[in-house]
Order: C-alpha cells, then sequence, then structure tokens
C-alpha cells in the first residue's frame, strides 16, 4: 500500500479479513499480538479492528507509548524543577496532565509556576533566546522517534551560545523494554506488531534480536487500519506456514513505504552525538532497566538540566490503585483495571495510560471498549 486512497479501502479490508479468518482456522492454538506503539493501540480500537478479527487472535498492549512510561518520581523532578526561581518549564501538552506524586505540572501552572507547552522543542529553545533572563528547561520525554529533534535542538542551542536553556532528558530505548518482556516477562506474547514511527530512526534491524533469541515474529507497521490487518496477516503466515514452529520467526516490514531496515543513519549519528545511555532508567511498570534511558552526553553537559540545578531524583511508588504497570506489560487489558472508568478517567486520571492520547486506557474509555465477548452481547 503506498497511496491514502489505498489505506481505507473497504475492499481490500474485507479481503484481508477474510484471509485472516481463514489462516486463523490453521492454527495450532491461539495466539497473542502485542502491539508495541499506543499509536496502533488507537487505529485498533477506533476502526473497532479487534472485533472484526477471530476470537482466535488477542491483541495486548506494550509499552511504546513515550508519556505513559515515565514514572511518577520523574514527574516529581520535573515539578521541582519548574519550582526553582527564574525557571521556565516547557514540555508537550500531554505531559501537562501526567499526576505527579502531589500534583500535575497543570496543577502547578496554575498555582504560579511558569510551565508551558510547546509542539517542538524548538520552541522551548526559542523561548530561551526571547527570555535572556530566565532559566528555560525543556522537560524531555519520547523514544529514538522524538529524541532526534531534542537533540537537534541541543546542536542548535551550543552553536547559538544559549546559556540559558537546557534539557531534563527522560528520552528512553525500545530494545530493553522489548527483552524484558519477551524474556521471562509476565505476559506470553506470540508476536509483535511493531512500532512504525520507532523504526524510522532505528531500523528493522533493531528488532532483529526478537526471532534470533526468541524465536518472536515481528511485523513493523504503518498506522492505517488496512496497515494494522496487512501486518497482522504477515504475522499469521509465519505461524500457519510452519516458519514459527520451525523455529524461523523474522521480522518484516509491512511500513516499508517509510522504513528501511537500517533506518536514518544521519538520526541515529545525532542521536550518539549528543547523548549517552545510562546505566539504567526506572520505567513505569518494567522497574529499573539496564541501558535503557538516554542521558546528555560530557559534550553537551552545560545543557544538562541534572547536573545544571542537582535535579533530586525522586522515587515515588505508584498509587495502590494505579494498574498502568499490568497494561503497559500486556498484562491486564485496561478495563481490567479496578479503577478504569470510575475513579481513574480522562479527566481524573490516576494513572499515565489514561492521559495520553497514545495511552492504551485512553483508547479503551475514548472507544467504549470492554471484555470483547461483553462487547459482542451488548450490540446483540
Ligand atoms: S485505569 Fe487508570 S490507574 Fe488503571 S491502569 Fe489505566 S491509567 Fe492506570
Amino acid at each position: 500500500m503506498k497511496f491514502v486512497d489505498e489505506f481505507r479501502d473497504p475492499q481490500a479490508a474485507r479481503q484481508l479479513i477474510e484471509r485472516i479468518e481463514h489462516m486463523a482456522t490453521q492454527l495450532s492454538h491461539p495466539i497473542k499480538l502485542m502491539e508495541i506503539c499506543g499509536g496502533h493501540t488507537h487505529t485498533i480500537y477506533r476502526y473497532g479492528l479487534e472485533n472484526l478479527l477471530p476470537n482466535t487472535i488477542d491483541f495486548v498492549h506494550g509499552p511504546g507509548c513515550p508519556v505513559c512510561v515515565i514514572p511518577m518520581g520523574r514527574v516529581d523532578d520535573a515539578l521541582w524543577l519548574a519550582a526553582q526561581p527564574g525557571v521556565i518549564l516547557t514540555t508537550f501538552g500531554d505531559m501537562m496532565r501526567v499526576p505527579g506524586s502531589e500534583r500535575s505540572l497543570m496543577q502547578a501552572r496554575a498555582q504560579g509556576c511558569d510551565i508551558r507547552f510547546v509542539y517542538s522543542p524548538l520552541d522551548s529553545l526559542k523561548i530561551a533566546e526571547e527570555n535572556p533572563q530566565k532559566k528555560v528547561v525543556f522537560f524531555a520525554v519520547g523514544f529514538e522517534t522524538t529524541a532526534p529533534s531534542t537533540a537537534v535542538t541541543l546542536r542548535y542551542a551550543k552553536q547559538r551560545g544559549v546559556s540559558n536553556f537546557s534539557v531534563f532528558s527522560n528520552h528512553v530505548t525500545i530494545e530493553p523494554p522489548l527483552r524484558a518482556i519477551a524474556d521471562g516477562g509476565k505476559t506470553q506474547v506470540d508476536g509483535f506488531i511493531g512500532p512504525g514511527h520507532v523504526a524510522t530512526v532505528v531500523g528493522t534491524q533493531a528488532f532483529d534480536f526478537l526471532p534470533e533469541e526468541f524465536n518472536l515474529p515481528v511485523a513493523v507497521c504503518g498506522f492505517e487500519p488496512l496497515d494494522i490487518l496487512q501486518g497482522t496477516a504477515m504475522l499469521l503466515e509465519q505461524f500457519t506456514s510452519g516458519a514459527v514452529d520451525a523455529g524461523h520467526a523474522a521480522v518484516q516490514n509491512q511500513y516499508a513505504r517509510v522504513v528501511r531496515p537500517e533506518g536514518n543513519e544521519a538520526a541515529r549519528a545525532l542521536l550518539e552525538e549528543v547523548f549517552t545511555i545510562r546505566d539504567t532508567f526506572e520505567w513505569r511498570g518494567l522497574g529499573w532497566l539496564e541501558r535503557s534511558g538516554m542521558g546528555i552526553a560530557d559534550a553537551y553537559a552545560d545543557f544538562d538540566a541534572e547536573r545544571i540545578f542537582n535535579v533530586p531524583g525522586r522515587r515515588v511508588e505508584d498509587p495502590p490503585a494505579c494498574e498502568c504497570g499490568s497494561v503497559l506489560t500486556g498484562h491486564i487489558k485496561p478495563w481490567q483495571c479496578k479503577v478504569f472508568g470510575t475513579a481513574c478517567t480522562p479527566d481524573t486520571p490516576i494513572g499515565t495510560c489514561m492521559v495520553s492520547p497514545e495511552g492504551a486506557c485512553a483508547a479503551y474509555y475514548n472507544f467504549g471498549r470492554i471484555d470483547r465477548e461483553l462487547t459482542v452481547q451488548l450490540g446483540r
């Protein structure tokens, strides 16, 4: 598929669904596919794809929403930064409502902190240049997808000598959480819908370890409904052809119109220049994962908010009612969390998965998805 009309062609969708239904009859057991990226979760539930597919194919949701995986302690650190004299804290809009242990950035702004949301880190750099008497900190989150935009901003800041700009980096890498899930996690996953956006930077090669070390198939997918259906068909083919049983699972590239096997080498070189991989980093739901976070490299130390401000590095347990960790590792579905849709809603979020537009809980809440069989019964 290359052109926009093809992405939503009902005839092509019907054919793909029939193909999937046919292959599903040949499966030796029900299969669980994890879509890693929250963008995929939203496509699946916005378009009701799960209910179009046989019950023997179950989608579970992975750790690819960058806002969702930020632990509460890092939000508290950002709030601490925002409270420092003369600081303007900037971040993306979806971080504003993420709860810290006592308040969110939105609430801190209402209480007088100068916190602004931006569409790009470059907007943050502009704010720094326009406010030379202030210290502007960009609260950066995201995987390898968004990290290059932070990196290029830091390069510009250094070139232009903008000394009142810094970054509080919470950028993370995609491989460690997938390895943690594949390697004895609580969730038994049979295959992965690979994250198309991250793959534009890291390439399909970054997922080779999943078939090579764990015999788990991967289909790197785009974000239109037919992309997901085609990727699901690709994965099923790996099962029904006997490739998986023979130990020959593979990474396939459904999103070839955008993703190359080697990814974007210029972007990766930029990441290597500006960031350094931390020894360990805390993830919501997955705990501390080795070599999973991107800190600022020594060459850019003058722009590293953690060194400039001596950020406290708070560690905070999630609220007892919060089951985001189990949702982010595909162990439970959002509706199985005790507070889903009652105490925790998009207006009153308890966990991150209900806040972010990419969060699985927000997808279920916004598109009315509950238990699959119950959905079918209610529809009768
Ligand atoms: S419903 Fe709320 S608390 Fe429960 S897992 Fe989802 S975001 Fe977390």
